[in-house]
């Protein structure tokens, strides 16, 4: 078996005109070792083997996770997608399977070191390094915001201390007795620990743990300005989103450095990123400003590599010079998922930007629904809106609700008021769009 290539040195400081000729050498020969390796990459490109090098890759047909899922379970448990010998692998994780099928992620040695390159890369532009003491608390178990997202923290450099789930009372008492700097956790996870230190450690307060930075997850909460505005200043530490990936493809390859929120993309050595046309699959170009389906090609990966696997996320490229943090890593931001997009008179709309509107009135309590009736086309937007405890429901107020969203997101609306906690809570991400047939 042929040594994989590794991980370039500092490749998220370096410019794309430094790192293009490495990436095209990486890409040739993991497209003939697709061809020759992978089952079913051979039956998707009908056994051609690419040529041409990157510019080309738009001529190759998308993979995508629904495709990935029925392979494995033809299969199982790895999918004809697993181009290595079985005795490559050296560790295995699963997702959860909430919303499905569990998925079998398999990584060999190479993998692994590739993928905590770069992850630790995500968690250094955040600000973790040497002399740092971070406290894990994701769940180990199976998936790999556990262990994975542990060895990631780790490549910065910083002592990790591997907490995981549960017990609040000690991970307090562990982060004041171990001086503990930084903590890697959820965005729902202070509040909890802000129930826990009032319960069991009376007159202290979140801010005395001495905590200097927070490291969260891509969850949408994050980039409500208030919600993280009350964390930094409850808690005293700086908010950084430092943990966005794509689990088939790799654990983590995106973050925010020091001087922006925007995302860095900090894998270009392991992973080829195009935007895409949700709708049609259309290439559009890699350009600042340019918004699109996110589809990745891995550079080099051994056991289940992927070539064009459309992500399901819809980004925004915001930068792509060199920012002030002097990474030349490419700058985005996560608009939402493919899934979640509603077309309204040729304008694509995510929950994202109708959650921003909802979450500026006092009145409401932040939940609300797209209720989506037949097929479309749809000429205005169908919301269903929660009212906040102690408010009723009152016509003004829809319609100022319709006029922001007209103003901001360029569409109509017919907005409904719902009584107080009318729509149901669902632990982990709420499904904002809901399609009745
Ligand atoms: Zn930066």
């Amino acid at each position: 078996m042929p040594e994989f290539p590794g991980p370039i040195a500092d490749a998220d400081f370096l410019s794309p005109t430094d790192l293009r000729p490495e990436q095209e050498r990486r890409w040739a020969r993991q497209a003939s070792y697709l061809a020759e390796r992978s089952d079913f990459f051979r039956a998707l490109w009908a056994g051609e083997s690419p040529s041409g090098g990157l510019d080309a890759l738009g001529d190759l047909p998308f993979s995508d996770k629904e495709m990935l899922r029925a392979d494995q379970r033809v299969h199982p448990p790895f999918g004809s997608y697993l181009a290595a010998a079985p005795e490559r692998i050296v560790r295995v994780h699963r997702t959860s399977g909430t919303t499905g099928q569990a998925m079998n992620l398999a990584l060999s040695a190479g993998d692994i070191v590739l993928t905590s390159a770069i992850g630790g890369r995500g968690f250094r532009a955040a600000g973790l390094g040497p002399g740092h003491r971070v406290v894990h608390t994701l769940n180990y178990q199976l998936w790999m915001g556990g262990l994975t997202d542990h060895l990631n923290l780790e490549a910065t450099g910083a002592a990790v201390v591997p907490f995981g789930v549960g017990n609040s009372e000690r991970l307090v008492r562990t982060i004041v007795e171990l001086a503990v700097t930084a903590i890697s956790c959820t965005p729902s996870y202070p509040a909890v620990l802000e129930r826990a230190i009032a319960e069991h450690f009376p007159g202290m307060k979140p801010r005395d743990l001495g905590l200097k930075l927070g490291l969260f997850g891509g969850e949408a909460g994050l980039d409500n300005p208030s919600f993280r505005g009350r964390l930094e200043e409850t808690w005293g530490f700086r908010v950084r989103n430092a943990n966005y990936g794509v689990s088939d493809v790799l654990c983590l390859f995106a973050g925010q450095c020091e001087a922006t929120d925007d995302l860095h993309f900090v894998g270009m050595d392991g992973i080829w990123p195009e935007l895409v046309e949700p709708e049609t699959g259309a290439p559009k170009p890699w350009r600042a400003g340019e918004q699109g389906e996110l589809v990745l090609t891995h550079l080099v990966k051994e056991c289940q590599p992927l070539a064009r696997f459309r992500s399901g996320d819809i980004v925004a490229l915001t930068a792509t010079e060199l920012c002030a943090c002097g990474r030349f890593a490419p700058r985005m931001r996560v608009i939402g998922r493919t899934d979640d997009m509603v077309v309204v008179r040729g304008l694509n709309i995510f929950p994202s930007a109708v959650t921003a509107i909802v979450n500026m009135h006092k009145a409401l309590s932040g939940e609300y629904r797209i209720v989506l009736s037949g097929p479309g086309p749809y000429d205005a937007l169908p919301l269903e809106v929660e009212l906040a405890k102690g408010h009723a429901p009152a016509p003004a107020l829809a319609q100022e609700i319709e006029a922001e969203i007209k103003r901001h997101i360029g569409a109509s609306a017919r907005v409904s008021l719902l009584t107080p906690d009318s729509l149901p809570r669902t632990e982990g991400k709420t499904r904002r769009v809901l399609r009745l047939a």
